[in-house]
């Protein structure tokens, strides 16, 4: 029997694009062989893209945005999935193309689905979201490079949002000396809570950067691109490495070859969209043992999913600090 459920929907017409919660029912799902009963939800960059139509996040209409849930399994045709199965969904083009996590009830494929670690749940595992496991990508990046603890100070950019406030929580945790960048220098005190050795002002990698600067980090998780991405490679150490995921000040990266072939530096592009399955479980287990929940659970607050289309521009301004936890009605 069709059950009913609510959900978001973005529809676009002649005027633009639009968010309303709505009822859709059973029909209204999209293809796939697992059905998952949301439980929790939460809000990245992505998604305030997707609920206010600044950028064209949306590729189908209607849909449903959220790019990250975590739920129980309803059905499953799936071999690796039952009923009463708790998962995990982040990205592979969910609340961008195929309907997401801002509804009570979604059909997704299960080759997208991460099953619960131990010692992980649906609410933490949403405090974490795509930017926790995104930090997580980086960090497995800056490890396989071999950056150990004792290389040297590890740079955060973007440190109070999403991304970086995971990253320098975990980091600080594994013994690293982190150095968190940001533009809101009220957050210093958040910051050193999440074990910041150091608190910087983006500022200083404002100005279009020298193609060689002082040798300062042995390796970056950057989410900002743009002049500050270039100056952070301008300024690492020989042999380091920068992980880079986002593009919060720009898309464009005004640097040179010169740290690539004079300093032997690497840059690894971080994809947590499609990134395989495999890399996904292990970032999920790392999560779920590196990552202090106590500072986690500091990081993170709740968000009313009522409140999910003014949290999105709120998003998208700057003014979100930590982690968003939605929990779906
Ligand atoms: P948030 O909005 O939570 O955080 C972004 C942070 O970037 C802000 O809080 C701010 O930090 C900093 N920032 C904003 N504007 C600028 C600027 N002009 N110059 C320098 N820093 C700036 O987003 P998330 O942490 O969730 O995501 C960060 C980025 O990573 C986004 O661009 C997002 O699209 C991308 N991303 C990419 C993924 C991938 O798979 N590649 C996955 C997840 C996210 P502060 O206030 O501390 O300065």
């Amino acid at each position: 029997m069709s059950e009913q459920f609510q959900a978001y929907q973005v529809g676009k017409n002649e005027e633009g694009q639009r968010c309303v919660l709505t009822q859709l029912d059973d029909s209204d799902l999209m293809d796939g062989d697992v059905t998952v009963r949301v439980e929790y939800t939460t809000l990245n960059y992505k998604d305030g893209l997707a609920l206010t139509g600044r950028s064209p996040i949306i590729r189908k209409f209607p849909l449903t945005p959220g790019i990250d849930f975590s739920g129980t399994v309803l059905e499953s045709e799936h071999a690796d999935f039952k009923a009463g199965d708790e998962v995990i969904l982040n990205g592979f083009g969910v609340g961008e193309v195929h309907s997401g996590g801002y509804a009570q009830k979604a059909r997704v494929s299960g080759d997208w689905l991460v099953p619960m670690p131990d010692g992980l749940d649906m609410r933490r595992a949403m405090a974490i979201g795509t930017a926790g496991y995104t930090a997580m990508l980086c960090i497995l990046a800056l490890e396989k490079h071999g950056i150990k603890p004792d290389a040297g100070d590890i740079l955060v950019t973007g440190a109070a949002g999403g991304v970086g406030s995971v990253a320098v929580a975990v980091l600080s945790k594994l013994g690293y000396r982190v150095v968190a960048s940001t533009g809101r220098l009220q957050e210093s005190e958040f910051l050193q809570g999440l074990g910041a050795a150091e608190v910087v002002d983006r500022a200083g990698f404002a100005e279009p950067a020298r193609p060689l600067g002082r040798e300062v980090w042995a390796g970056a998780i950057d989410v900002a691109g743009g002049n500050t991405l270039a100056n952070v490679l301008s300024q690492i150490k020989r042999g380091g490495a920068a992980a880079i995921c986002g593009l919060a000040e720009s898309m464009n990266l005004p640097t040179s070859v010169a740290p690539f072939i004079l300093r032997g530096i690497a840059m690894y592009g971080i994809d947590s969209v499609m990134a395989p399955i495999p890399l996904r479980k292990q970032a999920w287990q790392r999560l779920a043992s590196d990552l202090d929940f106590k500072l986690l659970d500091e990081l993170s607050f709740d968000l009313d999913f009522a409140d999910l289309p003014q949290a999105g521009a709120d998003i998208l301004d700057g003014k979100i600090r930590g982690r968003a936890i939605v929990k779906v009605p």
